[in-house]
């Protein structure tokens, strides 16, 4: 199994081979500022919990916080160094982090996840806060989460802190907009791309892999904009219609059945005559545009040659490996990477702290212009530096993140 750690370690060296970036910085980019962990405990058990404060030369560390029985130290460490990278190329005043606890989520009650939630925040107070350190949801963390955690930060501040956390419930200082952002900002991102190459989004076929909060939002946006959702899969697997899915259809099932690939069978609520497929199958489909929307390294050396899309989005963070990306970039396939795709997820909870930190409250036209405005702009920038250097719009992201954070650590 690729270690995401030496991906990052790898997208760093190939930055460096087009750009001059000082010795020295280049080291200090290659390890986190910080690491924290410990246990927390949830009805009688005990779970690692991890924070890596990765840089903050551009401003606090912001990231979100999984719950995943895989959650390890080299995973948390690249996904902190991605957020690092992810909120300099979309250029608001970031940092980097991530936080983690090696724990199924599915196999807790309600009151042991507010357990565990709660102390987390208790086991890492003195490390974050609104200017330190601002956390909100990653895999299988939500909303109800981070009401959770900043309540208990609150006791323990002695005052309501809502910025100390973002991806909050809208009525406890959440923002209208931000649960979706990260699907509407991949879907920004997707309709610039396809006005620079002149192709028209309607009737293209996607396939979506994962269903978590990502996405679900991600195959509503795309129906709205006219594109085919013909397969989508969640952890226990897919289904497929060349015709498409109408999402709303298949949201209402999955809540009921729990499952997607309940969701084609004949006289059930979506009718559709979907076919079940493996999350394997998905990704190898003869579709225009695939968005992995799960977790790293599904696209690996093992099945890049066989990926038909042209376009792959990357919702998730980290689904391609390095080895993966060469075979896909020698197809002449075009990759939007990680952080710039699901970047409308923090730029979506930057926009949340600067309503928490002015007492604010944005509507969601506003929400959505703003949105708009940040990433149309860190697409051109990043287009731009592809064309001028004549190369893949994941090394132009990176070029363009690193010159950044470079420039605010020198
Ligand atoms: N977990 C999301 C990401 O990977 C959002 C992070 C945030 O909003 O801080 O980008």
């Amino acid at each position: 199994m690729q270690n995401p750690f030496d991906s990052v370690i790898e997208q760093l060296e190939n930055v460096s081979k087009l750009i001059e970036v000082d010795t020295k910085i280049l080291e200090k980019l290659k390890k986190p500022n910080k690491i924290l962990e410990g246990e927390v405990s949830a009805g009688g058990k005990k779970y690692h919990a991890y924070r890596v404060q990765y840089n903050n030369a551009r401003g606090p560390y912001k990231g979100g916080i999984r719950y995943h029985p895989q959650v390890n130290m080299d995973e948390v460490k690249a996904l902190a160094a991605w957020m690092t990278f992810k909120c300099a190329a979309v250029n608001i005043p970031y940092g980097g982090g991530k936080g983690g606890i090696a724990v199924d989520p599915k196999g807790l009650t309600r009151d042991e996840l507010e357990e565990l939630s709660r102390g987390w925040v208790r086991l890492f107070f003195k490390d974050i806060g609104p200017e330190k350190d601002i956390p909100a949801p990653d895999v299988y963390t939500n909303p109800q989460i981070m009401e959770w955690m900043v309540d208990e930060y609150s006791k323990l501040a002695g005052k309501p802190t809502p910025a100390a956390f973002t991806g909050k419930p809208i009525e406890r200082g959440g923002s209208i907009g931000r649960e979706s952002s990260t699907s509407e900002g991949g879907i920004i991102i997707l309709l610039e791309l396809l006005k620079k190459l002149g192709k028209d989004p309607k009737g293209l076929t996607v396939a979506i892999q994962g269903y978590g909060n990502v996405g679900h939002f991600a195959a509503f946006y795309l129906h709205e904009k006219g594109f085919k959702v013909v397969a989508l899969s969640d952890s226990k697997g897919g289904i497929y219609n060349p015709d498409g899915f109408e999402p709303q259809k298949i949201f209402k099932c999955k809540l009921e059945k729990g499952a997607l690939n309940q969701c084609h069978i004949e006289g059930s609520v979506t009718d559709a005559e979907g076919k079940k497929i493996t999350n394997e199958e998905l990704l190898e489909l003869d579709v225009d545009i695939l968005i992995p929307a799960a977790l790293e390294n599904q696209i690996t050396e093992e099945n890049a040659n066989n990926i038909k899309a042209d376009i792959i989005l990357e919702l998730a963070n980290g689904p391609t490996t390095p080895k993966a990306d060469t075979i896909l970039n020698k197809k002449r396939k075009i990759i939007v990477p990680d952080i710039l795709a699901n970047a409308g997820g923090v730029v979506g909870s930057y926009f949340e702290w600067l309503q928490n930190m002015k007492n604010d409250k944005w509507d969601e036209k506003k929400f959505s212009e703003e949105l708009n405005k940040n990433l149309v702009l860190a697409f051109e920038d990043i287009w731009k530096k592809s064309k001028e250097l004549d190369i893949e719009l994941r090394t132009a992201a990176y070029v363009v993140a690193v010159e950044r954070v470079a420039k605010a650590m020198g």
